[in-house]
């Protein structure tokens, strides 16, 4: 980003392009979590449940990318070891050594919800600040609402007696 572009961001950089690199390495173990989870899945509802977390291993992938254009722009150098994603995470990693749907299900509900979390902080700090951070973030968000939404949805059919 030019001299200017980096000037309209009325934040400490600085600190947002860590904030954006921590963000960076939650989706990459989520990412990992989604599409190993894929894998293992086992038992009710499988293909289902296999289906929906490679659909969103696919969008945190697009997250990371999204998330390392805008660090690059901003000057800063995005993790660059695996290492470093497991150091700078927020919401960690889970392994879904239990690969019944249903354990698989709620291990990534919570890893949505700690996203959620993650962004809306995230957003917070570049409001009315950061236009351009703030309409990446706002667009990584709403997918990850949704992710939540679409896990929850699947988990109550589960719970529902079968007709
Ligand atoms: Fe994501
Ligand atoms: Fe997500
Ligand atoms: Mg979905």
């Amino acid at each position: 980003m030019g001299t200017k572009g980096r000037e309209i961001a009325g934040v400490d950089v600085k600190k947002l392009i860590k904030m954006l690199n921590k963000a960076y390495a939650d989706e990459w173990l989520a990412y990992y979590q989604y599409w190993v989870g894929a894998k293992v899945a086992s038992g009710r509802m499988r293909g289902i449940v296999a289906g929906e977390l490679e659909e969103h291993a696919v969008e945190e992938l697009k997250h990371a990318q999204m998330l390392t254009e805008r660090i690059l722009t901003l000057g800063g150098t995005p993790l660059l070891k695996p290492e470093d994603l497991l150091k700078e995470t927020n919401c960690g990693y889970d392994e879904p050594s239990d690969p019944s749907t249903k354990a698989l299900l709620k291990q990534n509900i919570k890893g949505e919800q700690c996203a959620i979390s993650t962004y809306k902080k995230l957003l917070d700090f570049v409001k009315d600040k950061d236009p351009i951070t703030y309409h990446l973030i706002l667009e990584i968000l709403e997918d990850e609402v949704e992710h939540e939404e679409d896990l929850e949805a699947i988990l109550s059919d589960m719970a529902s007696p079968v007709k």
